[in-house]
């Protein structure tokens, strides 16, 4: 992907840097520079080449065009967002209008595992933008922009009780997974949706035989936070989590992984900015709150006003039903190529 994707950003004269990586996928950093004299700032846009369906999957689900429709994995989520770029660089090529500022395109391999090996590079960028503009897919079939993305983390609880044969001697043994039922009702007491808090014990597991009292049982737990503020005091409480049951041992690692992005006036600007863009080919747009968290909530946490969802408008992301509305390809790259040609 990194390859393919590169050749195609130096066929429209970008400087390319690939960042070859050991553990993951190579992430992939184009320049480009339309302007004359020189850049008064940069703007960073935002991308990723990986997808979550494991290999052989295209075997099942072939790309294909139908209804309007271009099916297949990863193509809401994001290929269509990579190639939207594309057109927008090449509307504002053919239309000679000149970006004021140095337009930095960054595609990343590992957005889907949390972004491990890129994030240090996306910040780094972010810090040097005077925008973020991410190309993750839009909200619902009418393509709202995401000015607002929860904070997602995970943690792991992990329960240490005692052995011991369930028949003879049960009251020897101390039941680990009796302890996580417990310790699972406490984490569910930390949902608070009214201040955008929750907490979901997802994947669980425990024991070894039906006949022997569990010595351990362990449990992943899904966290979403609305306000930055809330990370410290939520990672807080799962830490502080103490056994109940007499002789249980309860550890817990892992928490917030990334920061909400939080709709500032900047965002709103932004958002504005782009409705008005829209106006002018008669598309209304619309913003969301997303639950989920992408790479714009890195470059929103430290300040850079990002504007998220400015993908293809489509349904069905990591699923079967993947797809994208071939209609929306072009007005979501006037879109882009509005915003690059006028921030
Ligand atoms: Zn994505």
């Amino acid at each position: 992907m990194a390859q393919l994707v590169a050749a195609e950003w130096r066929r429209r004269g970008a400087r390319v840097t690939i960042l070859r990586q050991k553990q993951r996928g190579d992430h992939v950093r184009a320049e480009l520079w339309l302007g004359t004299g020189r850049p008064k700032g940069q703007i960073l846009v935002l991308g990723h080449l990986d997808t979550v369906y494991p290999l052989g999957t295209l075997g099942k689900m072939p790309f294909r065009v139908s209804r309007g429709r271009a099916w297949g994995p990863g193509t809401f989520d994001m290929k269509a967002g990579l190639v939207i770029a594309l057109a927008a660089v090449d509307a504002l090529k053919s239309s000679g209008l000149r970006p004021r500022k140095r337009l930095v395109f960054f595609w990343n391999s590992d957005e889907e595992i949390d972004s491990k090996s890129s994030r240090h590079f996306i910040e780094r960028e972010a810090l040097r933008s005077d925008a973020v503009l991410v190309l993750e897919p839009a909200y619902g079939p009418n393509g709202r922009l995401k000015t607002a993305r929860k904070g997602v983390g995970t943690a792991e609880i992990v329960v240490t009780g005692r052995a011991a044969h369930a028949g003879l001697n049960p009251e020897a043994g101390v039941n680990a997974v009796h302890e996580l039922a417990l310790q699972t009702e406490r984490l569910m007491k930390m949902n608070d949706p009214r201040h955008g808090i929750t907490v979901q014990v997802t994947v669980t597991s425990g024991g070894t035989v039906s006949n022997v009292v569990p010595d351990s049982a362990r449990a992943q737990v899904d966290l979403r936070i609305s306000k930055i503020a809330d990370a410290a005091r939520l990672e807080r409480k799962l830490r502080n989590l103490r056994p109940i049951l007499q002789g249980a041992r309860v550890h817990v690692t892992g928490g917030i992984n990334r920061p909400p992005l939080e709709r500032t006036r900047a965002v709103r600007d932004l958002f504005l900015r782009a409705k008005a863009l829209m106006r002018e080919i008669g598309v209304t747009l619309d913003e969301c709150f997303a639950g989920g968290g992408s790479d714009g909530n890195f470059t929103g946490a430290l300040g850079i006003p990002t504007l998220d969802g400015l993908g293809a408008v489509g349904d069905g992301a990591h699923s079967p039903r993947e797809h994208v509305i071939i209609r929306s390809l072009p007005e979501r790259a006037a879109l882009l190529a509005g915003l690059l040609a006028t921030l």
